[in-house]
């Protein structure tokens, strides 16, 4: 079984006005985060992961900030849509195991829910998705509370050779 490995990381500016969304959970918070879409930044780090394990690019150059299609989507629909291009490749989703990096709000009560959100965006059981979070003791620009930052990292394997020139595989 062939096996591929992408990692994702993504950052996005905590500011008054907006609401929170992180793994497609909205979070009571006094500032959301600051972007195009819905800002989710453990989303996007995904939609990286994906991309990156299956060799397709990045989230930029799928779903560009300049269209207006993408004006506060949910990024939980962009999730969706690079799990079925990973899947035009052949290929389907192990595991995905990521992690925010937030001094605030507390994130504990949430990760179970943005594991289920994130693994039925994509049709996963959702023990296939682990969700972290953690502070960073008051350091840098997650512990002084300018911005939230997310990891993630997926494997995916090989199902099948949908792929036109898997002949060599
Ligand atoms: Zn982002």
């Amino acid at each position: 079984m062939k096996l591929r490995i992408g990692s994702g990381y993504d950052v996005h500016r905590l500011v008054s006005g907006r609401k929170l969304t992180i793994g497609g959970v909205t979070i009571p918070f006094e500032r959301g985060l600051k972007g195009h879409s819905d800002a989710d930044v453990l989303v996007h780090a995904v939609c990286d992961a994906v991309l990156g394990a299956a060799g397709l690019g990045d989230i930029g150059r799928h779903f560009p900030d300049s269209d207006p299609a993408y004006k506060d989507i949910s990024s939980l629909i962009l999730l969706k849509r690079c799990a079925n291009m990973m899947e035009e490749q052949g290929y389907s989703i192990e595991n995905i195991d990521c992690t925010i990096f937030a001094q605030a709000p507390k994130l504990e009560p949430y990760k179970e829910e943005m594991e289920h959100k994130i693994a039925a965006a994509i049709e996963i059981s959702s023990e296939s998705v682990n969700v972290k979070a953690t502070t960073t003791e008051g350091l840098g620009f997650e512990g002084k509370g300018e911005g939230i930052a997310a990891h993630a990292v997926v494997l995916i394997a090989k199902i099948s050779s949908l792929k036109l020139n898997s002949a060599s595989e």
